[in-house]
């Protein structure tokens, strides 16, 4: 048994590979992240917050963290790590150095993005990302010894999101393509349904034995495939809720308050309203573009069959 066992919240996925559970299940502002055991220890992303990657640390010493996007729940303790080895995606802009220019990238309008940064630095914790130490590309290998990682880009959730293929255990870590009930997340400027979509079409043809997601346990490829499945048709599940709402002719500000993806249970109902507001949005421009409704004066319909 791996010293790691004795801890309550790290559990073996393969002889290499460590989930290392965050609190409350995973949920947001928590994700899991992985360990793996080769040559270094690294960590997959901080969400599991500063106590659990200490505890990690006194128990075995983590030398390295990924970042497999820089969404706040990935992000979270990194610093618990700051004088350790930090590898961030490519395509990861340098406002992951600034939280107010950060709050701008995932926010629109100045007042709202404001209040993203004071929600993620002041209830959240978060502290700035550094300069990283390397940063790596679609399809690059990261040799970790008994650890091979392949870096696999799969954007639309944000531009830098990031799933590994460790290739020697067939182990495919698909970070926030999650599976989770609520289904694909797009509530960010940048994201976009389609790519989103695509990336996940990609992963799922992949050679894998098992997943690993940030939000939920990992899964044998049975599981995972009709994972895949069901994460797809949630997609067009979505779609169709918005386009529920256009059979009254309802304008945004009432689809917002109608709430199709958080139904009003989110605690912090202005983040809600802004992050549905983007949800929405893109898939309003997703029905227009297919010619499934029209937009007169603001009020979207349904177009006759
Ligand atoms: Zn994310």
């Amino acid at each position: 048994m791996n010293r790691l066992e004795t801890l309550p919240f790290v559990h073996p996925v393969t002889p290499h590979i460590y989930l290392a559970c965050g609190p409350g299940k995973g949920r947001f502002p928590n994700c899991h992240g992985y360990l793996l055991l080769g040559d270094r220890t690294i960590l997959i992303d901080s969400g599991i917050g500063t106590d659990r990657i200490r505890q990690i640390d006194q128990t075995m010493r983590i030398d390295g963290l990924i970042i497999s996007h820089s969404h706040p729940d990935h992000i979270l303790a990194w610093h618990g790590l700051r004088d350790r080895q930090l590898w961030l995606p490519a395509e990861t802009p340098e406002t992951v150095e600034d939280l107010i220019l950060l709050g701008r990238r995932f926010v629109e309008g100045e007042a709202n993005a404001r209040y993203w940064t004071d929600v993620v630095r002041d209830r959240l914790g978060i502290q700035p990302l550094r300069q990283p130490n390397h940063r790596f590309d679609d399809g690059e290998r990261l040799d970790f010894g008994a650890i091979q990682l392949r870096a696999i880009h799969a954007p639309g959730h944000l531009d830098d999101h990031y799933c590994f293929l460790e290739t020697t255990s067939k182990t495919l870590f698909t970070t926030d393509v999650d599976f989770t009930g609520f289904g694909p997340w797009y509530g960010n400027p940048e994201s976009d349904i389609r790519r989103f979509r695509e990336s996940v079409m990609m992963l799922r043809s992949l050679a894998y034995d098992r997943v690993g997601t940030s939000h939920k346990r990992p899964m044998d490829r049975n599981a995972a495939d009709r994972a895949f499945a069901r994460y797809l048709e949630a997609f067009e599940r979505q779609k169709m809720a918005v386009r529920a709402l256009c059979a009254t002719g309802m304008d945004l500000e009432a689809m917002i308050q109608a709430s199709p993806f958080y139904h009003n249970r989110m605690a912090d109902i202005k983040m809600q309203r802004i992050f549905e507001s983007q949800m929405i949005r893109k898939n309003l421009e997703l029905l227009l573009d297919e010619g499934g409704i029209v937009e007169k004066q603001g009020r979207f319909f349904i177009l006759d069959e």
